[in-house]
């Protein structure tokens, strides 16, 4: 039997950046495997905001040190062909008086201790920033000159790329199907009639991660969610590249929108979308009365969208935990086995750091974040990570 030293289940951006760190980080023998093509997961849905704008601090440092690697990525990677897309054109956030608003100043001051840019600005000074929106001058609005949003595709193909060029086995079109275990230690993994052994198994299955969870015979919180997205298009009022990210935490779906194709809103919401029974990456219409309901609100903050057509609308899944936030670290009572998941609609921003922190741990290193604090064991024990703008992908 081929033995590795660490397996990887799935190639999504989580996936290909953990296999990176374990290379990275001296192992010489991983082995990713992904039942279809690198990145076609989830991964393939995302927005790809980058922000560090959270209000659970462990997030915050977690983007904050994803953001150094996508702001110097050819740099980290030592490679001069990467790019991640990245547009730098920060991240704009506004709340109304009230609860939102007190977070929110919290949120940025707790930001600022860490030394990030996060200033708060006057709605002149926002509307100069982004002139297609309308802002209050009651509204609190945050500002993060240092975000913006890269490439899916590029991301996760240089991670990839990246792995292999330093040892690692990148493998396609390979379903696990099964795990092989002695007692409770995890020795390998079952690819249909094939199986391979490796020291340490990393699933990082996202919406499939009910499958891992049969196959420990544990029960993992997970709701898989659908979400959609469209885009906006008017000639009026194009929302060019220089302008920012928005978050409108006003809005009843908690809003938030960037530029998209260099002239049209992506847009999406916030909150809590629909419950699916089981993980179905195929495309599900987006209705018009939601299309109607967002665009409505979109309208509300920029009036010439009142008149915006939609250019574009799709769907994508979330695997979202109780608190929002993901699952890292050891699957208690199954030696060697280790979760990656549940990263409840806002992965991608935080995978550069989420893959070095996972093989860490893996290796028996201490990360720049406790893993613990994202430990399955928190939710039996009631140490939530929850965020304080409610259930959504803010955190
Ligand atoms: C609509 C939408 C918008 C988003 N916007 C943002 C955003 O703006 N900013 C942000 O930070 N995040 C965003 N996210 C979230 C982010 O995209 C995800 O958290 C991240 O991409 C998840 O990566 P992953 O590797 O965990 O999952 P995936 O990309 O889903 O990868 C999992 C992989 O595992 C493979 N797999 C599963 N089971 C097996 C098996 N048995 N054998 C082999 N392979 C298997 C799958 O084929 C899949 O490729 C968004 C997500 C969506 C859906």
């Amino acid at each position: 039997m081929t033995h590795y030293e660490s397996i990887v289940i799935g190639g999504g951006v989580i996936g290909v950046s953990i296999a990176y760190h374990l290379a990275r980080l001296g192992q010489r023998r991983v082995l990713l495997l992904e039942r279809g093509r690198i990145g076609e997961g989830t991964t393939a849905q995302s927005s790809c905001i980058l922000r560090t704008h959270y209000t659970v601090p462990e997030n915050v440092q977690l983007a904050q040190a994803a953001w150094r690697v996508y702001d110097d990525f050819a740099g980290y990677l030592d490679d001069r062909e990467a790019d991640c897309g990245l547009v730098r054109c920060g991240y704009l956030i506004a709340a109304p008086p009230g609860a939102k608003s007190t977070a929110l100043h919290e949120a940025l001051a707790a930001q600022r201790g860490f030394g990030i840019r996060a200033e708060v600005i006057d709605a002149p000074a926002a509307r100069s920033l982004l002139p297609i929106a309308s802002f209050g001058d009651d509204e609190l609005i945050g500002y993060e000159p240092d975000a913006g949003f890269a490439d899916a595709y590029l991301v996760t193909s240089a991670f990839a790329r990246n792995a292999r060029r330093l040892g690692a086995t990148v493998r396609e079109n390979t379903a696990v199907t099964g795990l092989v275990l002695a007692g409770r230690r995890v020795t390998g993994v079952a690819c249909g009639a094939e199986t391979i052994g490796a020291d340490q198994v990393i699933s990082v299955q996202n919406v499939w991660s009910g499958e891992l969870a049969r196959w420990a015979g544990v029960a993992l919180p997970l709701a898989i969610e659908r979400h959609s997205v469209m885009s906006l298009e008017t000639k009026a009022a194009p929302y060019t590249r220089q302008m920012p990210v928005f978050k409108d935490l006003g809005v009843p779906g908690l809003l938030y929108c960037r530029s998209y194709g260099g002239a049209q809103m992506l847009v999406s919401e916030g909150t809590p979308g629909e419950v699916l029974a089981a993980p179905d990456t195929v495309q599900a219409d987006v209705p018009l009365d939601r299309v109607v309901d967002v665009g409505g609100q979109v309208a509300g903050r920029f009036p010439a969208y009142a008149e915006a057509g939609l250019a574009s609308s799709w769907t994508g899944l979330y695997d979202v935990t109780p608190d929002w936030n993901p699952v890292l670290g050891p699957l208690p009572g199954v030696e060697g086995l280790w979760l990656a998941y549940g990263f409840s609609g806002h992965g991608f921003k935080l995978a550069p750091s989420v893959g070095l922190l996972v093989a860490q741990a893996v290796l028996g290193r201490a990360g720049a974040v406790p893993i613990e604090a994202y430990a399955l064991s928190r939710f039996a024990q009631g140490r939530l990570l929850a965020g304080r703008y409610g259930a959504g992908a803010v955190s």
